[in-house]
């Protein structure tokens, strides 16, 4: 079905006045008070006003007469109020406020309320008021347990025998000093003004997606007649706010193209083909593929930016060198940068193994690196010594002088000022960003919409999916029993310590505490190691070592494992209080294991009052190994507000798009975001960068 339904051209009502947002821009006319306290929810103008919409309606539609109400319906009835009280429950003392009613008819009723002491204040006889909740018999009479109410006159009003509006109550997020009690009336207010809103998206585009005008879906997302009204208003918003950010995404695409110049390598070459035939292993067909892929946009001028998205395991690493290679035949440099040190390093040791007798220079920079050793690699860097440079953030000071090929791993760790800045001289570099965090597509359009993307949807053969089981206290013991039979057959593991947000110190001394209590107790008979941030970065490279040569059986860690550690032999996972972490974080932990040929294990222990999400996430694990599918589900439960949320501190990037509802929606605006630049539309070019234009240049450059 089209997305904007059944919506018939001429059902809103036509604007009388010219579009002229400047009539909009005019600050909130109000109490001193009131504007002070809209100004925090960073509402200034009428049009802020009408951007805000209500977020839900209570539905006074269908108002039966308090006589007919039978005891277990739930019904809304229209009454006036004669009393209010309060009593509290002789059983568990609760606070109930009730009001004795009528209906003006004859017949008498009462509407309770539990623990809303305010409406004490709020209530009086003579009140008009509409009730939405359950009726039933009480000693005699009906009562009415309130679900939503709806102050309709107040006792004045009621007096002059004010009309009754009866229909959908919007709702508006109000905030401790504005009710939306206030907001519903200033909104009332904004909406004459309605026709001076301007519409951004071109008549064209109107007429074949069949949308309404912005101030026709703005009038229907305040005060529509019907629920389905509202759905398409918000629909039709939401799609403006997608197609601004596509061609906002495509526009600074764009202009990045026209900016930079790269070098254009050779095609693929010898040393290319040899790395291929020297691999301890065949590519996957995906392998393949995304080396092909990426490997074609180096041929070109153009700077190449684009996401290699694979779920871990997938061996982006081997694809990384290849295109790595590419750099270094054609007589220039590659970078690849990882998050942490302790990744560096193991990236370091993965293209000495793999890139072993190819007789290519790798050289690692990190902030370990003692300053004498440092200095002389930089030195080689900048005298534009063909070779492959390895580290953390540290290569971002480097001037590289013919820095072909960038490319950054787990980019989403870094922060927005530290992706794609490593300094090429006077050249682009071509950069490949990496990601593990598998991003469900309409994400990916969202957050990456100006790159291109190739993703890895093929693990390597012989993998067998991560036994997953959530592990109750009873059977910890049995748990640690296991881990020593495994490692009496030359198996390793994890045990990732509890999530402590925010503070790095406590979490690395609950692993040295928890390093403690194994080592005395259940894993006594084991070689234990511990790796946390707090730990100096030649140490922690120094347990990872042993780790990754087996002297160290179980080591127990910080989520600074999460990301990369590839350890083939490790083969079972532990994760403490494992409902408070993320989804996508404890999909990341899991794919520590799993990555040889042997069955691997994942243990979640729950803390002891885990939250309905958080036990709904350990569920999604067990029942899926999926990274896509897994975000798909993180997607659902969490919205995108705090994926978003990365770009833009605190407020969501959208005010109507929710992504996990709107994919059609952002599929059909990029579509025509692609159309409308090359129509060349100044206008809606112009509003796309205001809107957008800062945001996208903070996520891509900081
Ligand atoms: P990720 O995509 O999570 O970064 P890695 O690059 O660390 O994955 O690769 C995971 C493991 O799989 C490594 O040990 C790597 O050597 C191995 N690997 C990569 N590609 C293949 C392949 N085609 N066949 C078998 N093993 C592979
Ligand atoms: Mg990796």
């Amino acid at each position: 079905m089209h997305p904007f339904g059944d919506l018939e051209a001429g059902r809103f009502p036509r604007p009388r006045t010219a579009p002229d947002p400047a009539a909009l821009a005019t600050p909130i006319e109000a109490r001193a008070a009131i504007v002070e306290a809209l100004a925090e929810m960073d509402v200034h103008t009428a049009s802020d006003l009408l951007e805000a919409l209500p977020f839900r309606f209570d539905d006074f539609s269908r108002v039966v007469s308090l006589s007919s109400l039978r005891g277990g319906e739930e019904a809304t009835v229209l009454v006036t109020i004669e009393g209010v009280g309060e009593r509290r429950t002789s059983r568990r003392n609760l606070r109930i406020i009730y009001a004795a009613v009528h209906d003006g008819q004859g017949a008498r009723g009462r509407v309770t309320w539990f623990n809303q002491r305010y409406l004490l204040r709020t209530l009086e006889p003579g009140m008009l008021l509409l009730v939405r909740g359950e009726a039933r018999s009480a000693g005699g009479g009906l009562e009415i347990s309130a679900r939503t109410h709806e102050i309709v006159a107040t006792a004045e009003e009621a007096q002059r025998g004010e009309a009754v509006a009866l229909g959908l109550a919007p709702v508006y997020r109000a905030s401790s000093k504005v009710s939306s009690r206030v907001l519903r009336d200033l909104t009332g207010d904004a909406l004459t003004r309605v026709s001076r809103v301007a519409d951004p998206v071109p008549a064209r585009i109107r007429a074949v997606r069949r949308l309404p005008l912005r101030r026709d879906a703005i009038v229907a997302g305040h005060r529509p007649r019907t629920l389905g009204e509202a759905e398409v208003a918000r629909r039709r918003l939401a799609y403006e706010e997608l197609l601004l950010l596509q061609l906002a995404l495509l526009r600074h695409r764009r202009s990045v193209d026209a900016a930079g110049t790269a070098v254009a390598l050779p095609p693929a070459g010898e040393l290319v083909t040899r790395y291929v035939a020297n691999l301890p292993f065949t590519l996957t067909g995906a392998q393949e593929r995304a080396i092909a892929t990426i490997g074609a946009d180096l041929e070109l001028a153009t700077p190449m930016q684009r996401l290699l998205q694979g779920d871990v395991g997938s061996g982006k690493t081997a694809v990384a060198l290849a295109i790595a290679l590419r750099a270094i035949e054609g007589n220039a440099q590659a970078a690849l940068m990882a998050p942490t040190e302790v990744l560096a390093v193991q990236h370091l040791a993965s293209a000495e193994r793999l890139l072993a007798g190819l007789g290519v220079e790798v050289c690692l920079l990190t902030g370990d690196v003692p300053k004498r050793e440092a200095d002389a690699r930089r030195q080689r860097i900048e005298a534009g010594e063909p070779l492959l440079a390895i580290g953390t953030h540290a290569l971002l000071h480097v001037p590289f002088a013919r820095l072909a090929v960038a490319i950054v791993d787990e980019q989403h760790r870094f922060g927005v000022d530290q992706r794609g800045g490593l300094q090429g001289g006077d050249i682009s570099a071509h950069v490949l960003h990496m990601t593990a965090t598998p991003i469900p597509r309409s994400l990916a359009l969202t957050l990456y919409g100006d790159l291109d993307v190739t993703v890895l949807d093929e693990l390597p053969a012989g993998r067998l999916p991560v036994k997953t089981r959530i592990v109750g206290e009873p059977k910890r013991d049995g748990c640690y029993a296991w881990i020593v039979e495994q490692a009496a057959h030359g198996r390793q593991a994890y045990v990732v310590c509890a999530l402590v947000e925010g503070s790095e110190q406590i979490e690395a001394r609950a692993a040295e505490e928890e390093v403690e209590r194994l080592a005395a107790g259940p894993l006594a008979t084991l070689t234990i190691g511990c790796v946390h941030g707090q730990m100096r970065p030649a140490d922690k490279a120094d347990v990872m070592r042993r780790f990754v040569t087996g002297d160290v059986d179980v080591l127990v860690a910080t989520t600074v494992i999460e990301v990369g550690v590839d350890v083939p032999n490790a083969s079972i996972m532990v994760i403490e209080d494992a409902d408070r972490f993320g989804l996508s974080q404890l999909h990341q932990l899991r794919g520590r294991v799993g990555r040889g040929s042997e069955q691997s294990y994942c243990f979640l222990f729950e803390s002891l009052e885990p939250t309905e999400d958080g036990e709904k996430r350990l569920r999604a694990l067990v029942d899926h190994t999926s990274g896509f599918d897994l975000a798909e589900i993180d997607l659902d439960m969490r919205g995108e507000g705090h994926l978003l949320g990365q770009i833009q501190s605190g407020r969501s990037a959208f005010r109507h798009a929710r992504l996990s509802r709107d994919r059609v929606l952002l599929e059909q605006a990029r579509e025509d975001a692609r159309t409308l630049l090359d129509a060349e539309d100044g206008v809606i070019e112009v509003e796309a960068d205001e809107r957008f234009g800062a945001l996208i240049a903070g996520m891509r450059r900081g």
